[in-house]
């Protein structure tokens, strides 16, 4: 029996064959696991290279033997100062006692006490990686994970994961974010073939890190709706099967807010269950758009701003949350309108000339980006050129009065701002930007030019329209 076979064999019992089948699993992490197949929703091919997730007490010790299995005996275990202390040691001495041939690699931190995913911890952890080393193991929290994603795909070694916080969705992704020459872009990598969440280790994590995790779900709010937007405005690709499951794993969170607030073993699992499914969800369309779509854009420009500054960083998912509170505020300002005053606003904006041509544009992302301006042109190359702005804009206009009562509904369908800051607060996470320690000025310029960190369309580019 090949390995295919075998894998089809151990899945017989999660019937993948139709739209209905499939949407039915859409709540549950097993049925995907290197699972490959034909999309009911969408019609395109997905695969979940992620072929196995342990997530109980004690889940660490399965590691050993997956490695084993897997022919795996020369293990880098990579963690940070903390987390060598929290999961390094201990896996380490377990990797021993299974006679893997196991190294520790402890990222340094940085001049501000923490881990950055930059070309400087990339090229560090590239220095452990010898000719004879099988797996990359990330034993850590988000940063981390990418650091490790990165060098595993560039290196061609197995990439296994043991988060130690449940701080963001990005364990089962793909895609890198590190920042490079100051400008944060995500890098297509790979995912873990294998996640160990180990209850024990996970219990360990600092509560702010827990915050920021459900921070990072509450942003699915705003990520889904945005992309219903990219779907009826620009025809964009959305595979409703992903959709939903990046949906069911926020319902999941939201319905255990309480536990997780508590940090309660069960609450630390069901977050951790939710974030993963956003991340399988990437994983099945190959892309962030379900999970990422203007709060993680608010997010990005500040993280960008406070690294030009040389600033400590702040949590992602702390950021992720305070931005959906005012992405979702822009979103119940825009369910607000009727359909006349949006055609109003939207044949005014198509007589402008200033914004028609591309050089408002042009120079908003230089006023917006300065020393970094040219990476941001360069993404949103495509709205820049001006003849695709042009049948663009027209076609947004056509859109945005013919399709409104549909957008509207979108747009409704997004929870009040109160709701989300009720949510936020009773996890313990920073609601607004005091809070989380940015100034207002930095959030109104963000709010102008944070739409350019990707050509994505946003409730913020829906906005300049309204
Ligand atoms: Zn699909
Ligand atoms: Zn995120």
């Amino acid at each position: 029996m090949n390995e295919q076979q075998h894998r089809d064999q151990e899945h017989e019992e999660f019937d993948l064959s139709s739209r209905e089948s499939q949407m039915k699993q859409a709540h549950r992490i097993e049925p995907w696991l290197g699972r490959t197949f034909t999309c009911g929703s969408c019609g395109q091919e997905h695969s979940v290279p992620l072929r196995k997730v342990v997530l109980e007490r004690g889940a660490m010790a399965a590691l050993p033997f997956y490695a084993q299995e897997r022919g795996l005996s020369s293990l880098l275990l990579v963690s940070d100062g903390r987390t060598a202390e929290a999961a390094g040691r201990k896996l380490l001495e377990l990797c021993g006692e299974a006679q893997l041939q196991a190294r520790q690699c402890v990222l340094p931190d940085d001049e501000h006490g923490e881990l950055a995913a930059d070309e400087r911890a990339v090229v560090q952890l590239l220095l452990h990686v010898t000719p004879d080393t099988q797996a990359i193991v990330a034993v850590g929290a988000g940063t981390l994970h990418d650091i490790v994603r990165f060098a595993a795909h560039r290196t061609g070694r197995a990439f296994l994961s043991v988060p130690t916080a449940p701080s963001v969705d990005g364990f089962a992704s793909v895609g890198a974010p590190l920042i490079i020459g100051g400008f944060k872009q995500t890098i297509p990598a790979c995912s873990p073939e294998a996640i160990f969440g180990d209850l024990e280790v996970l219990a360990t994590a600092p509560r702010p890190m827990v915050a920021a995790g459900f921070g990072d779900m509450l942003g699915k709010y705003t990520s889904l709706a945005d992309w219903e937007l990219g779907r009826l405005l620009l025809d964009e690709p959305l595979c409703d099967l992903a959709a939903d499951m990046t949906r069911q794993g926020l319902e999941l969170c939201i319905r255990h807010t309480a536990d997780i607030a508590a940090g309660t073993e069960e609450g630390l699992r069901k977050l951790l269950e939710g974030l993963l499914l956003s991340g399988i969800s990437m994983l099945l369309v190959g892309h962030s758009r379900p999970a990422s779509g203007g709060e993680h854009h608010l997010s990005h420009y500040w993280e960008m701003k406070f690294l030009q500054a040389g600033r400590r960083a702040l949590l992602h998912g702390a950021k992720v949350g305070v931005a959906a509170v005012k992405m979702a505020a822009l979103y119940r300002e825009a369910a607000s309108l009727d359909a006349e005053a949006v055609r109003a606003s939207a044949s005014q904006r198509l007589a402008d000339p200033d914004y028609a041509a591309p050089d408002a544009a042009r120079a908003d992302i230089a006023a917006g980006y300065g020393a970094i301006a040219g990476q941001a042109l360069a993404e949103n190359a495509a709205e820049l050129d001006p003849a695709r702005r042009v049948v663009l804009q027209r076609q947004l206009a056509e859109r945005l009065s013919s399709r409104w009562a549909a957008v509207q509904a979108v747009c409704r369908a997004v929870p009040a701002p109160e709701r989300l800051a009720e949510l936020l607060a009773a996890a313990g996470g920073p609601v607004t930007e005091a809070q989380l320690g940015v100034e207002p000025e930095l959030v109104e310029e963000s709010l102008r030019y944070a739409k350019y960190v990707r050509h994505r369309y946003t409730i913020m580019r829906l906005h300049e329209w309204l």
